[in-house]
């Protein structure tokens, strides 16, 4: 969790559901940017530059922008380049790096562009990167994300700041995964399609070989197999990436003919020395688990987590679950500055009836418990908070539990929330993230055996084949550039 970009995130994203709900019921004539048709759509350009300018502070405080004022503007660079020979160029489009392992790339309407740190990790060319490039404004210019997106979808931005009784959202273990939002939007198979083909008449009208971009196809495919890959990615799994990656070659080879193609002159090591010191996967200064234990060396505390309980460790939030999923634990920053009015936010917002109110002591820290009910006709939560204050910060626990199972889940709940204490592990502290490093092959030899020269671990070869857009039994030639894993 990256605690300091909270509260941005909570100011903005209730008035953006409730906007988006008020937009689903305006419906307007627009034009389809792509075949020039007047089109019935949803909302105007007005509006959806309106979504897209209220949602993104959400997705910047979300999952963090990535510090890295070069590579930003580099992206913007390739961006605005795509931008202005679209189908809309008039629109004012912004291009952002989010600071996620995930790999993703996704578009707001009305013309916000996300990368994440993973998809840039993942690239081996301009080329793809122009490619994937094109295909985000694609939605945008094909206005996808207005005529597609559900309230429901819309509303994973929101969740943090929402209710967590909100009904479509209560259910315990679809929790985690609407929680992760707009990365994992999914458009239709028939606008993805789209997207691809915009994605190969832009690139290749600016010099860039659509093949590639195909290539990377192949790399979608080897990460939604493995196991690592097992979260949806942009490119989300229908159509089925080898399918996109055949369509895309074919696509590639027609504009290319059809425009009289002229490449740019691209040298391989510029993209390399772009990523050169990327971070790569999880940023341990974040908060990572290690030996059932929870360990945020940036805010220096951790806590413990239950053995075989699941955990999922969000920008601004951390989400745990029992394993048969009847008793869930979230723990975010408060923003209230008292302990007694984040509980008072807290009990008010989800109309819970407090059964117990208690000012204690968590280890060296003032904490505040409060043991409650949320009662509905349907259902009864009980709903155990701790808030605690540590430094300037006051940190909550919501453990949530339904009634009947509360009695079989109280120990867990407590063992977690009383087990919050100062970090002073120095190796936990000082645990420094990974990151690519950018070598050349001095020796012809097999990708294996550079790697090993390299001092790469066997265990990591299948992963650094896919960071790499090799085969593992590839040989590489003197002065090939490869991608290794370095602290
Ligand atoms: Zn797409």
């Amino acid at each position: 969790m990256k605690l300091k970009h909270l509260s941005f995130f909570h100011q903005n994203s209730r008035s953006y559901s409730v906007l988006f709900i008020l937009l689903i019921f305006i419906a307007s004539c627009a034009r389809d940017y792509v075949t020039g048709k007047r089109t019935f759509n949803l909302v105007s350009e007005q509006e959806e530059v309106k979504i897209g300018k209220e949602a993104d502070p959400s997705i910047s405080a979300q999952y963090g922008l990535y510090n890295d004022p070069e590579l930003s503007a580099y992206i913007d660079n390739i961006g605005q380049k795509i931008a202005a020979i679209s189908h809309r160029p008039k629109l004012k489009y912004t291009f952002r790096v989010v600071d996620s392992p995930i790999v993703n790339a996704f578009a707001l309407p009305g013309g916000w562009i996300y990368f994440t740190r993973g998809i840039l990790a993942h690239f081996n060319s301009e080329e793809e990167l122009a490619g994937v490039m094109g295909h985000e404004i694609g939605h945008v210019v094909a206005r996808h994300g207005a005529e597609q997106m559900s309230k429901a979808q819309l509303a994973g931005i929101g969740l943090a700041g929402m209710s967590i009784f909100s009904p479509e959202l209560a259910r315990f273990g679809e929790l985690a995964q609407v929680g992760v939002g707009l990365l994992f939007l999914k458009f239709g198979r028939s606008q993805e399609s789209e997207s691809d083909r915009l994605g190969v008449e832009y690139s290749t009208k600016l010099g860039y070989d659509a093949h590639k971009m195909a290539d990377f196809f192949r790399t979608i495919a080897r990460l939604s197999e493995s196991a690592e890959g097992s979260l949806p990615n942009f490119l989300s799994t229908h159509p089925n990436p080898v399918d996109r990656e055949s369509t895309v070659n074919r696509l590639a080879g027609e504009w290319q003919k059809k425009i009289n193609f002229k490449p740019l002159k691209i040298n391989s090591r510029d993209y390399y020395k772009r990523i050169d010191g990327l971070v790569y996967g999880n940023d341990p200064r974040q908060g990572f688990v290690e030996n059932q234990t929870f360990y945020h060396p940036e805010m220096q505390f951790q806590f413990p987590v239950p053995e075989t309980w699941k955990i999922a460790n969000m920008p601004t939030i951390v989400q745990m679950a029992s394993p048969d999923e009847k008793a869930y634990i979230q723990f975010s920053l408060a923003l209230e500055k008292t302990l007694a009015a984040a509980a008072d936010k807290f009990v008010q917002e989800n109309k819970l009836t407090v059964i117990n109110r208690q000012n204690t002591k968590i280890n060296e820290f003032n904490a505040l418990l409060v043991d409650a009910k949320h009662e509905t006709e349907t259902q009864s939560i009980r709903v155990l908070t701790y808030y605690i204050q540590k430094d300037k910060n006051i940190f909550s626990f919501q453990g949530l539990a339904k009634t009947a199972d509360y009695e079989s889940k109280k120990n867990d709940l407590y063992y977690v929330m009383t087990g919050f204490r100062q970090l002073t592990d120095q190796n936990a502290l000082n645990k420094k993230p990974l990151r690519i490093r950018i070598e050349t092959v001095n020796n012809p030899d097999t990708f294996k055996n550079v790697m090993k020269l390299f001092r790469m671990k066997e265990d990591l070869f299948p992963e650094l084949a896919i960071l790499n857009g090799v085969e593992e039994s590839a040989r590489l030639n003197k002065g090939d550039i490869v991608k290794i894993i370095r602290e």
